[in-house]
């Protein structure tokens, strides 16, 4: 899960990260109105943490573009000094999906974003089940057919995003942007990619999984179940 950290107080901003790749969150962060809107236009995110007041332009901005875009299904947790209830009011009014007021505490952050991928991805169930493949992301755990399987940590994560993504034609790029964070185009070596999947494809074969994630030859993959 790939969260965008919107912030331009670095204290802050640094403690959040910290605290996110702690949960295993691969976390991007912009410090300012016009980085942030290019990162929201580039790049796909499970959720984005956004400050209101920003070197060169303000939050709410942002939140509307990002609704009127396609990426309009990500979801969106206001994090603002300003505690004004007409502020929550707007930010709700956008479409932002929650609103938490500095200082808040980091385990409370945490929980809502787990609150608010819970409701975009599995209608506010904590697990996420696909055949006989259940998924239950709070403490990253995978069963199969009733018993567990270990996955290393990307291999779930690849897992996760096609669970998310069942029967949709997954673009490698976009995998790969999700997995590792956006500077993965800076590299054009998939290897990698394709080992992780290698080994998670043949673990849930082994494990007698009746999804089955598959390849459409020069785009990327698919997750299907027969
Ligand atoms: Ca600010």
């Amino acid at each position: 899960m790939k969260i965008l950290i919107v912030e331009d107080e670095p204290h802050l901003r640094e403690l959040t990260r910290k605290s996110l790749e702690k949960e295993r969150y691969v976390v991007e962060t912009a410090d300012d109105f016009r980085s942030a809107l290019l990162k929201m236009e580039d790049y796909e995110y499970d959720c984005i943490l956004l400050d209101l007041m920003l070197p060169g332009g303000s939050g709410f901005s942002l939140l509307k573009s990002l609704k009127e875009s396609d990426r309009r299904e990500t979801p969106v947790i206001i994090l603002s000094a300003r505690d004004a209830i007409e502020d929550k009011v707007e930010g709700l009014d956008l479409g932002a999906d929650d609103y938490l007021s500095k200082p808040f505490h980091m385990a409370e952050l945490s929980a809502r974003i787990k609150s608010v991928l819970r409701r975009k991805h599995r209608a506010g169930n904590a697990a996420l089940e696909v055949g006989n493949v259940t998924v239950y992301p709070d403490d990253f755990r995978v069963v199969v057919g009733g018993k567990e399987l270990e996955l290393g940590r990307k291999e779930y994560d690849i897992l996760l995003y096609f669970m998310n993504r069942l029967g949709r034609l997954v673009d490698k790029h976009a995998l790969a942007e999700s997995i590792w964070g956006d500077h993965f185009d800076q590299v054009d070596n998939y290897d990698f990619i394709y080992a992780q999947i290698k080994n998670l494809r043949r673990k849930l074969k082994e494990a007698g999984a009746t999804p089955e994630i598959r390849a459409v030859y020069g785009f990327g993959y698919k997750m299907l179940i027969e």
